[in-house]
C-alpha cells in the first residue's frame, strides 16, 4: 500500500486511521492502537456503516423514547417546551 493510499483505509477493528510504520526495515501499515487481529477496511465502508448506525439509532430513539439517554428529564420538559413554543398563558 502506497503512503498516498493509507488515508483511504481504516483499521478493521477500531475503524481508526492507519499509519505506515517501519518494522525491521520493512514498511508496513498498522493501526497505532495495535489492534488485534488487525486488518483494514476502506474509508467509504466506515462512513457507510457509521451513517447506517446513526439512522438505526434515530429509529430506535423514535420508536423507544424510554431508551433514549438524551430524553429530557420531566423537571426540564416544561423549560424545553417554553423555549420551543413560548410560555403558556
Ligand atoms: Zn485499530
Amino acid at each position: 500500500m502506497l503512503s498516498s493510499q493509507v488515508h483511504r483505509y481504516r483499521c478493521a477493528q477500531c475503524w481508526g486511521p492507519v499509519v505506515l510504520k517501519c518494522v525491521e526495515g520493512e514498511w508496513t501499515v498498522v493501526c497505532p492502537k495495535d489492534c488485534s487481529p488487525g486488518g483494514f477496511v476502506s474509508e467509504n465502508y466506515v462512513n457507510y456503516r457509521q451513517m447506517n448506525d446513526a439512522i438505526d439509532t434515530a429509529k430506535v430513539a423514535a420508536n423507544y423514547p424510554d431508551l433514549n439517554p438524551h430524553k429530557p428529564k420531566p423537571e426540564n420538559a416544561g423549560r424545553a417546551a417554553e423555549a420551543l413554543f413560548g410560555q403558556e398563558e
